[in-house]
């Protein structure tokens, strides 16, 4: 059985104007840990346009009692910078990515351009441990789901609210590059009837 645990990675300024957190997720197994997101990095500039409130990666996991090194496996949910910003840390370990991520990062942020196993589509990372192709935030955004029961939702939607009711995706600037596409990815999670929904930008778990 895997386990999911939140790390608390940074703050920043919502596009609501108000303070959101940003969490990447550990989940262990027998064999080891994977690392969902890897939290907030890049240029000064950026740092302060979103007010970041930055930790490390390596302060964050030793909240767990753990280190970069107990990372075996690091995936993506997308390549925006406040969730593969750190990943440089984890020069050991795999990355996985969607290629249509990469393919997009590689024209909007080329400096990312470096570690990636790339995705198509679905794919079963480890027993248990899967990716799912959620377009629509961006072109390559991906979820992850842990024992068909937990979904590490990514930015597929930013709150409980908009997971919620996707009608208020017009009011939040930045929840979809392409809203047809954003409507049926989360038609598509919504219809997996997870367990439990864990939020990279909001604290409270959906549960059904
Ligand atoms: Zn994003």
């Amino acid at each position: 059985m895997l386990t999911v645990k939140r790390l608390h990675l940074a703050s920043l300024q919502g596009p609501d104007g108000r303070e959101w957190p940003v969490h990447g997720f550990v989940v262990t197994h027998p064999a080891g840990a994977v690392l969902v997101d890897t939290g907030v990095g890049g240029p000064q500039h950026v740092l302060d346009d979103w007010r970041v409130v930055n930790r490390s990666v390596a302060d964050a996991l030793a909240e767990l009692d753990m280190s970069p090194a107990d990372i075996g496996l690091v995936i993506n949910t997308h390549l925006h910078f406040d969730h593969c910003g750190q990943n440089a840390v984890f020069k050991h370990a795999p990355v996985y990515v969607q290629r249509a991520e990469l393919r997009r990062a590689e024209v909007e942020s080329p400096e990312l351009y470096e570690w990636f196993g790339l995705l198509d589509g679905d794919a079963e990372i480890l027993p248990g441990l899967n990716v799912l192709s959620t377009p629509g935030h961006t072109d390559g955004h991906q979820c992850v789901t842990v024992n068909g029961t937990d979904v590490l939702i990514g930015d597929a939607a930013y709150t409980p609210a908009l997971y919620g009711d996707p009608s208020l995706e017009s009011k939040v600037p930045g929840q979809a590059a392409d809203p047809v596409a954003w409507r049926a990815s989360l038609a598509r999670l919504h219809a997996l009837a997870p367990e439990r929904v864990h939020f990279c930008h909001h604290t409270e778990v959906v549960h059904s």
